[in-house]
């Protein structure tokens, strides 16, 4: 930090003092005084020493003032000193937690380089919060304030001799020395169940989660600010496998994160030029043996003409927050294409779970739709169980909104999440989709072929309608019909196409020829 040097008032009154002494005792020495007097004495005839008088008191005036102005000057200076302090403060510390920032953080690794006598080692831990934006967006950002500063005071409790640092909206780091700290895993462990345990605010409770990475210096890198990015990419992959976890760093995450930053770049560049496209597999009515809608698949062509399947590209969206954008294109552009449709076929629209935690979700959808002119009834969304279990409240929010605008919820992949039946009653779905590893499976499985039949009597009571999706063979759609089961999705009935070859009738001839 650049400071600027104070002036000593101090030392200029001693300066003045001294040449004031300086002349007193030249003049003593030299006998002025008694030139004066002659001087006068000759001269008695003029005031002079009236003259004197007032050069005296004018002197003493001066005294005065100046005494005064370098009080001044003082009080100036230590005024100027401190706001240089707190400016020095400010610009290292987060002002909202009062803990260190990035800034401190490169100071610090930057300190570590010049110091390289030093035997410290140091474990370096980059915590990201779960579930923090949900706080923001749910109770508002004054909500989230107060959590962001409690975890700062957790953390500065549970480490009271160690440098915390607030680095972003909920991204903390902690350089923990290792004398001491023998082992850093734990340490790690503790942060997770410290960040773990709820915040109550006035009777709101709040319960966060926290990816930890961990790198050691010198372990994992010679400097200390690259042991630093080295946490940070092991907290990203904790990140990515689900909350709670603390990951240790390991070389192959860097390859790992640069792909995914590559994959990253390439996406949002794709989603720019629109390259990213729905794909529209039929539903059909296993009984009249008729397509009923179609349900939209993301399809991503490069320019090298390679197929990047949605398993790959919706988890790099979500993470990379261009989910909501790469969202509203592709429903746009489907509800657009399903405007050229008979008006009896329904749009099939897939929600990835992390979009079920936006409040503004439903009225994103709607604005669509009403841009679009595509009536709420010809949309069904596919959510799956996890989606629900992660955030039940916004959810419920999210999915009431739509169902009272029209909408119909389809609830996807069902049989391999975790939902209870109790939470399968709360929610108003109009659909259930039995997954497709059921559908493979249940004709050589005499367990798979219970829950079938379980999961179609079950639609039955509630008054759901059933897709069995994954159908590759006519034996399996027989069976299914059978069964009860009402619709049916799978490679026999039709693959996902481009739009030109519904609006080209292509998928309507092949379903009625089978029939
Ligand atoms: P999903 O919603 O379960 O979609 C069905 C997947 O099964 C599709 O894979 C489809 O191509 C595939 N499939 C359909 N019939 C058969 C069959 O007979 N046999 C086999 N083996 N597979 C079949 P796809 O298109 O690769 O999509 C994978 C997943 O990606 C989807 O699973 C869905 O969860 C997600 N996804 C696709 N498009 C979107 C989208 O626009 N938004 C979001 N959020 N997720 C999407
Ligand atoms: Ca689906
Ligand atoms: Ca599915």
């Amino acid at each position: 930090m650049p400071r600027i040097q104070p002036t000593r008032p101090q030392m200029e009154i001693l300066v003045w003092i001294s040449i004031f002494l300086l002349l007193f005792c030249l003049s003593w020495r030299l006998h002025w005084h008694e030139g004066l007097d002659g001087f006068v004495e000759r001269h008695h005839g003029y005031p002079l020493d009236h003259a004197l008088l007032a050069i005296s008191i004018s002197g003493f005036l001066g005294l005065i003032y100046s005494a005064l102005r370098i009080r001044d000057l003082s009080l100036e200076v230590s005024r100027r000193l401190q706001a240089e302090k707190n400016v020095d403060w400010i610009a290292c510390h987060d002002t909202l937690t009062e803990l260190p920032n990035r800034r401190f953080l490169d100071s610090v690794c930057a300190q570590a380089m010049i110091d390289q006598r030093s035997e410290e080692t140091y474990a370096v831990f980059s915590i990201d919060l779960d579930g923090f934006k949900k706080v923001n967006d749910l109770l508002g950002r004054d909500h989230g304030d107060v959590v962001l500063k409690a975890v700062a005071q957790r953390l500065s409790a549970l480490f009271p001799r160690e440098h915390v640092f607030r680095l972003g909206a909920d991204e903390f780091v902690v350089l923990a020395r290792r004398m001491g700290n023998p082992d850093p895993a734990a340490l790690g462990s503790r942060i997770v169940s410290v960040i773990g345990k709820s915040f109550t605010f006035n009777s709101v409770v709040v319960d966060l989660g926290a990816s930890v990475g961990l790198a050691l210096y010198p372990e994992n890198g010679d400097d200390l600010g690259q042991v630093v990015r080295h946490s940070d990419c092991a907290m990203s992959v904790a990140k990515k496998q689900g909350r709670d976890l603390v990951m240790p760093f390991v070389p192959s995450m860097q390859e790992e994160l640069a792909k995914r930053i590559r994959m990253e770049g390439d996406l949002r560049a794709a989603i720019r030029k629109a390259d990213i496209v729905p794909y529209y597999q039929p539903l059909v009515d296993l009984k009249a043996n008729k397509i009923i809608g179609f349900e939209a698949l993301a399809r991503w062509k490069t320019t090298s003409g390679e197929f990047i399947p949605p398993s790959e590209f919706i988890p790099v969206a979500e993470q990379a927050g261009l989910i909501v954008e790469l969202t509203d294109q592709l429903l746009r552009c489907a509800c657009t294409d399903a405007l050229s449709w008979p008006n009896d076929l329904v749009l099939s629209f897939n929600l990835s779970p992390i979009q079920l935690s936006d409040p503004l979700l439903g009225l994103r959808i709607l604005k669509i739709l009403g841009d679009v002119g595509l009536p709420p009834y010809r949309v069904e969304l596919e959510v799956t169980e996890s989606a629900i279990i992660q955030d039940a409240v916004t959810a419920r929010i999210v999915l009431d909104d739509l169902v009272n605008a029209g909408v119909r919820i389809a609830l996807d992949d069902f049989g391999t999440g975790y939902s209870s039946l109790s939470q399968l009653s709360n929610y108003r779905f109009d659909k259930i989709k039995i997954d497709r590893s059921f559908v493979a499976s249940f004709e050589s499985n005499d367990k798979q072929d219970k829950v079938i039949k379980a999961i179609i009597a079950l639609g039955a009571g509630l008054g759901v309608t059933i897709t069995a999706e994954g159908i590759e063979e006519e034996s399996q759609r027989q069976r299914l019909q059978d069964l009860g089961c009402d619709i049916g999705q799978g490679y026999l009935l039709g693959r996902p196409v481009p739009i030109e070859e519904i609006t080209a009738g292509h998928v309507n001839t092949r379903i009625l020829q089978r029939g």
